[in-house]
């Protein structure tokens, strides 16, 4: 078991991962530059970039030496190495790719695998991905669908991919990959993925629009905890009059409008384009306004949205998703029905913005807490702030 350290160690460690994550922003950096990002002194800047360079997160960025200048300030870079395999599981298809501190391996370490209907057939697309003489990953980091406990390394209960559910899927890839499993929430990643945008706030609640709506609430810059695997499952709340049954079994959850196969539904029965696809559906919405259908599904999004605002009272919500480029009036709307349905909106101002989706680079994030500084997420206080980061084990890993 990791100790749990004391309170200088942990801060050392949060401040590395401060560090760490500012410098995958864009690199190579000075000492000086990460001090700007961070807020940290440069003090404390030196003595974590020693840490980082010692554990081989950082490499030395290669700075020539100028005649008659004398030896160049430090800059540090990301250790290039793509020593992860990220997978991203999809209702729809699947991404798998060499990746690492550095950013990801080249398109031939890059595989976009179809659907799957089974762990078997999983298993054995993701087999013909791995380079036999290839070494084995530090770590396999892999999104999922659903619920997910993170403790036992089990999928609770996956509402569009059943089939995940259990931990044959977790401790499958461990022994096909021979190397430790560590999943991450599919809007959880998203958020950790903000959290590598420059202007990302602090605090923030996340609302991944994709086949699914999820959510995801980040304090501090750590992803919140709850005491249960089900959190951020905001696309299983019901709008009242919606009659679509929904895949966790239930009637009217927001997910059947506001999801991708919904939104898509709604726009075939009122368009009476029954064999219209995405694409088709955008160019058709593009340049009128916003059909009824529509406005009413963005209004039923915003009050739910505005539901968790009032409970958790966060003021920023970023959005994630095909959904918020689907026409040029659905992020006014959505930022209007925010102001309109929470608490906040009366007296105050509800950050309301759209981000592009970084999923990877939230894989990365929480390799950083689970991987490259494993210490860090056992040094974080489990009850106040509630860091996720604290309760992160990886999965159970045969033979480890
Ligand atoms: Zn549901």
């Amino acid at each position: 078991m990791t100790p749990i350290p004391n309170q200088a160690t942990a801060l050392r460690l949060q401040n590395a991962r401060s560090v760490l994550l500012a410098a995958l922003q864009q690199w190579p950096c000075s000492k000086p530059e990460l001090a700007t990002r961070t807020g940290l002194t440069q003090m404390t800047i030196g003595k974590v970039v020693d840490q980082l360079l010692s554990l081989g997160c950082f490499v030395r960025a290669g700075d020539a030496l100028v005649a008659g200048q004398g030896r160049p300030p430090l800059r540090v870079a990301p250790n290039p190495a793509c020593d992860l395999v990220g997978i991203e599981l999809g209702v729809r298809r699947t991404l798998v790719y060499r990746f690492g501190l550095g950013g990801a391996a080249g398109p031939q370490q890059h595989w976009q695998l179809p659907a799957h209907a089974s762990l078997d057939a999983l298993r054995g697309e993701l087999r013909r991905c791995r380079e036999p003489r290839a070494p084995a990953p530090r770590a396999v980091m892999v999104t999922v669908p659903g619920v997910l406990d993170v403790e036992s390394g089990a999928v609770v209960y996956s509402p569009n991919l059943h089939w995940t559910e259990g931990r044959e899927l977790l401790a499958g890839l461990a022994q096909d990959f021979a190397a430790p499993v560590h999943a991450v929430h599919e809007a959880q990643a998203q958020a950790l993925g903000h959290l590598g945008c420059p202007e990302a706030a602090d605090h923030f609640l996340l609302v991944d629009l994709g086949d699914g709506v999820g959510c995801a609430a980040v304090a501090d810059r750590y992803l919140q905890a709850g005491p249960s695997p089900l959190r951020g499952e905001i696309g299983h709340t019901a709008v009242p009059g919606n009659l679509r049954r929904c895949g966790c079994g239930a009637l009217g959850c927001i997910e059947t409008l506001a999801g991708r196969a919904g939104l898509l539904r709604s726009f075939r029965e009122a368009s009476g384009q029954h064999g219209a696809d995405w694409d088709e559906m955008q160019r058709a919405l593009q340049g009128g306004d916003l059909p009824p259908w529509l406005t009413a599904t963005l209004d039923a999004l915003s009050m739910v949205v505005a539901g968790a605002l009032n409970l958790l009272g966060y003021a920023n919500v970023v959005f994630v998703g095909e959904l918020t480029t689907l026409h040029a009036q659905v992020m006014p709307t959505l930022c209007d029905g925010l102001a309109r349905h929470s608490l906040l909106g009366r007296f105050g101002r509800v950050g309301c913005s759209a981000a592009a989706p970084r999923r990877q680079f939230g894989l990365l994030a929480a390799a950083v807490d689970r991987v490259y500084l494993p210490a860090a997420a056992a040094a974080v206080p489990r009850s106040g702030s509630a860091r996720a980061a604290a309760r992160a084990r990886p999965a159970r890993t045969p033979g480890h």
